[in-house]
């Protein structure tokens, strides 16, 4: 009952030319949209080519972070207004590399959803644990935490339009995955969260994601998990190919 999605993350990768090439490459190949939600999470300032180079496509695009104010003398930053005045559909919050090199707090991205959220924007929440907090057998606990900071003060139908995206760190790039096993304990931990939270109806809708090393290998494992709804994707976005059996795996 709830469709998959396949995020793309390109983080700080490609050139703006080659950012195109792979958008008009891959958008007649993109499975039904009844089927999947596929979405490049690009560089902000590649968007909004990307936006009007996928429009006949059902490719949506997202960026990578914003500011929770929609203006203001913060200089260097992007808004939530500036992303949806051109038609970004997305955003990833919270993901690991911005709380641990950017300083991101729960709190900063609590306020960073309401204003995704009052843009039209469908925010992608990240959360996930260290290798130390998974050996202290702390990661559910860690999880629960920062969702529970994330989707405070929320209403319940907002909630269902999130996407959640658990990311254990220690997978992110090094090839490491958590089990597919382990990864849906993780993500029905999750959703139990979202369940004391905002009750059993929302948290059945939500969508969660694994993200860390996956690849076209693992992804039909992972996703034959219970609470396993999509994936978040960092180095198997990057070529057309790999991007595009994700997505047919996902379909
Ligand atoms: P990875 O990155 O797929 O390269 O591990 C995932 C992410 O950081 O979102």
């Amino acid at each position: 009952m709830r469709k998959p999605i396949i995020a793309g993350n390109w983080k700080m990768y490609k050139t703006f030319d080659e950012a195109v090439d792979f958008v008009e490459a891959i958008q007649q190949e993109i499975p039904s949209p009844d089927k999947v939600d596929a979405v490049i999470c690009a560089p902000a300032l590649y968007l909004p080519t990307l936006v009007v180079a996928s429009e006949d496509s059902s490719l949506a695009i997202g960026a990578q972070n914003m500011h929770y104010e929609n203006e203001g003398a913060f200089t260097g930053e992007i808004s939530p207004m500036m992303l949806s005045n051109i038609n970004v559909d997305y955003v990833i919050l919270g993901h690991s590399e911005r709380r641990e090199l950017f300083n991101e707090t729960d709190e900063a991205i609590n306020k960073k959803i309401r204003a995704a959220l009052n843009q039209g924007i469908v925010p992608i929440v990240c959360c996930g644990e260290t290798l130390e907090e998974r050996e202290a057998e702390q990661t559910e606990a860690k999880v629960a935490r920062q969702i529970t900071k994330a989707l405070e003060g929320f209403a319940p139908i907002e909630v269902e339009h999130m996407v959640i995206a658990y990311e254990p760190i220690w997978a992110i790039g090094t090839g490491k995955t958590a089990t597919a096993q382990d990864a849906n304990v993780v993500c029905c931990a999750i959703r139990l969260a979202i369940e004391t939270l905002y009750g059993k109806d929302t948290a059945a809708k939500v969508r969660i994601q694994y993200g860390g090393s996956v690849k076209p290998e693992n992804i039909e494992e992972l996703l034959a998990q219970e609470h396993i709804d999509g994936a978040l994707v960092g180095g198997a976005s990057l070529q057309p190919e790999s991007f595009l059996k994700l997505l047919e795996a996902a379909a």
